[in-house]
């Protein structure tokens, strides 16, 4: 849960898996995990997967959610999926704002933040990602935009909407491309991103987890996990993998 201390592990199995490939995963997920009692572990699976989910690990310390959600409670909004049904699932996270999503569909920073705050009024713990394109980066202005994305929420929302969420700074130039951001990128974006809540509500900011996204593996893992300002990982390819998934859980 958000509230212990314990470090955090999301699998985000994007577009992948099916029914036999999904009970292989999770099956070696609670094997491998079996002796990892200090690490949380959520995994956010297709739509059509929750109750497969709800299934395998209602019993299980595992948690599981969904990779996006509609900022409406109801109504004529054809392939949308709101999150009074991924609660009928028992989902207790969902991923917003996800670049893959952001760019291919053009969400704005004003949809995440409504976003954000639905799958808070139904007690979903929202794990929000922001992160700056290789561009931005190169420019020096990843603050600026980071920033910015945090900004919006707190404009509309004030700081609180921090108040037991999740943050996943995923840099853009480093999901799906094997060059993760380095521990020392990472650990400066994270102290900014708590600075920024902090200064809109404190007590918001001390129970914000903040979570690194981008090309972990089993390998960088070890340096990214042990930073004290890294409350954990969003994994990407390396979720797909047992072997590797329970390794990035045994770095912490
Ligand atoms: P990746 O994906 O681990 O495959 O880079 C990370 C993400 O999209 O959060």
């Amino acid at each position: 849960s958000t509230t212990s201390s314990n470090k955090i592990v999301v699998a985000n199995w994007k577009m992948h898996g099916s029914l036999a490939l999904n009970q292989a995963l999770i099956t070696g997920y609670l094997h491998g995990l079996q002796s990892l009692p200090q690490t949380d572990v959520v995994v956010c699976v297709p739509y059509p997967y929750l109750p497969q989910a709800q299934s395998l690990l209602s019993s299980t310390r595992l948690g599981w959610g969904a990779q996006n959600l509609a900022k409406y409670e109801q109504g004529a909004y054809t392939g949308e999926v709101g999150a009074s049904m991924l609660q009928d699932f028992g989902a207790r996270y969902v991923i917003i704002g996800h670049s893959e999503r952001s760019t291919a569909y053009c969400e704005s920073d004003e949809n995440i933040a409504e976003k954000m705050m639905v799958a808070k009024r139904h007690g979903l713990t929202p794990i929000l990602c922001v992160g700056e394109t290789l561009l931005e980066r190169e420019a020096g202005v990843m603050e600026r935009v980071v920033g910015k994305q945090l900004e919006t929420i707190i404009r509309l929302f004030g700081g609180e909407a921090f108040a037991g969420a999740i943050v996943s700074y995923e840099p853009i130039w480093a999901i799906g491309t094997g060059l993760a951001a380095t521990a020392e990128q990472a650990v400066a974006m994270h102290q900014f991103i708590r600075d920024t809540v902090a200064s809109a509500d404190k007590s918001a900011s001390a129970s914000l987890k903040i979570l690194y996204g981008g090309s972990v593996n089993p390998q960088n893992a070890v340096q990214l996990l042990n930073q004290k300002e890294i409350d954990g990982a969003l994994v990407g390819r390396c979720s797909l993998d047992v072997e590797q998934f329970i390794k990035i859980c045994q770095a912490v």
